[in-house]
């Protein structure tokens, strides 16, 4: 499908920036919009219900999986994410640019079902930058950083499949490059 072009999936290992490059990506250029996932993890100090996420109990999340509400869901570090069908289809097919912020399984089963659309994997300046941002953000106890940072290796070893990898030295340079994919995409005849 054609519309498939205005589909951004953007991931990157735990502690690399992701929500600040997010951030300035929609203050930057507000036309892009970006599908808010489903969770049953606890909300962080600040986040916002329909903002950051919907935040959902294991049960509500089993519901959205059988009722067909969800395009893909992930467990990650032992809570479930999903992508939710209605933040995506009807924007897709409006031809307006959505970006998915989304772990690697997810990050697959979209391109999958989504072949056209364009997958970004954004990576640390270094490793070093990686664990000191990780460790030093204090949101995280001890042993959820330890599986994040698992975690983030395992995620950095996927790096090569995505159509484009953007190194994240600031968080506005990175936040232009994703831009100018996407736009080029969307330019496409
Ligand atoms: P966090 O708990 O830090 O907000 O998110 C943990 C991981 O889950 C991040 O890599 C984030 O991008 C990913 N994630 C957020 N929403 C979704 C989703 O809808 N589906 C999948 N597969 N991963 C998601």
């Amino acid at each position: 499908m054609n519309q498939e072009r205005f589909l951004l999936v953007v991931s990157g290992p735990s502690g690399v920036g992701k929500d600040t490059v997010v951030r300035r990506l929609r203050a930057l250029h507000g036309e892009v919009k970006f599908s808010v996932s489903a969770t049953t993890r606890a909300p962080r100090e600040g986040e916002q219900d329909g903002v950051d996420y919907y935040f959902l109990t294991k049960e509500e999340f089993e519901r959205s999986i059988a009722e067909n509400a969800l395009v893909e869901h992930a467990c990650y570090c032992e809570n479930y994410y999903g992508t939710l069908r209605s933040e995506l289809e009807l924007r897709m097919e409006r031809g307006e640019p959505v970006v998915l912020v989304i772990e690697v399984e997810g990050a697959g089963n979209i391109k999958r079902l989504y072949p056209g659309c364009t997958t970004v994997f954004i990576l640390p300046p270094s490793i070093e930058a990686l664990r000191e941002r990780l460790t030093g953000r204090g949101t995280e106890s001890a042993d959820v950083i330890e599986r994040r940072l698992k975690r983030a290796d395992e995620e950095m070893a996927l790096a090569p499949s995505y159509d484009f990898n953007v190194v994240n030295h600031t968080p506005d340079q990175c936040a232009e490059e994703i831009y100018a994919i996407l736009r080029r995409r969307m330019d496409e005849a």
